[in-house]
């Protein structure tokens, strides 16, 4: 089975990726982490993340792994070794909506995401999902919420991750200014079509949201 998982920033995707996946007894993948590990190496390495040729260089070198972890995750690791919230900084959450952009890193980046989800079965979660990695499944939702709660979200996630440098403005921006490049880019833009299952979480807690899925996963289940 896999469930993809797609919206922007802030959204909350990866928390109710994780739950649901629990719940299913199947592994989640956090796609995200894959292109944050990938920024922070291209910024370890003092590359520009906008330098597509460069980047790809970085990608090349790059010793990127993902394990089982014991709460269900696919950790990604970077040369054996897990970044933890590293890769939650600021500069990082930019640097990844950087290096995504490029045709040649989404293009590898998906062939290792279908290659390690179609083992298994997943809960997926990230921008393109439904889309580009995994266009076929028929468990594919979209979730949304107002801008304002979504920066609360990503803030309180931040606060959690011991990372509150920033004021909500500034969480603001940072949420506005990779919405704009993920669903502007050329290549594999944040985008919803008839296929996905829309949900507005903005009233829902994340049990809530949980639950609307697991529903929706058995009504479209009956159909196919
Ligand atoms: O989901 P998260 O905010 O951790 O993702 C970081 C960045 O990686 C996003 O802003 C987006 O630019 C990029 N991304 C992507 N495709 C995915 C997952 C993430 O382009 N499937």
């Amino acid at each position: 089975m896999i469930v993809a998982i797609d919206g922007p920033s802030g959204v909350g995707k990866s928390t109710v990726a994780r739950r649901l996946a629990q719940r299913l007894g199947i592994p989640y993948l956090e796609t995200g982490a894959m292109y944050r590990v990938l920024a922070f190496e291209v910024l370890r390495q003092g590359v520009d993340p906008d330098d597509p040729k460069a980047v790809t260089e970085v990608f090349a070198g790059l010793d990127l792994r993902l394990e089982p972890h014991q709460d269900g995750r696919l950790e990604v690791l970077l040369n054996g070794e897990p970044l933890g919230d590293r890769i939650r900084e600021p500069e990082v959450s930019e640097a990844s909506s950087q290096v995504s952009v490029h045709p040649e890193v989404r293009r590898k980046m998906v062939t290792l995401q279908r290659a390690l989800a179609q083992e298994t079965g997943a809960v997926l979660e990230g921008r393109d999902i439904g889309t580009k990695v995994f266009p076929e499944t028929p468990f594919k939702f979209f979730l949304e919420a107002p801008m304002d709660v979504r920066v609360e979200r990503r803030f309180n996630q931040l606060q959690r991750a011991g990372q509150n440098s920033g004021s909500r403005e500034e969480v603001l921006e940072e949420v506005t200014r990779r919405d704009l490049r993920d669903t502007t880019r050329a290549d594999s833009p944040l985008t919803m079509d008839a296929t996905y299952h829309h949900i507005e979480t903005g009233d829902l807690d994340v049990d809530e949201v949980v639950e609307e899925i697991v529903r929706r996963i058995g009504e479209i289940s009956q159909q196919h």
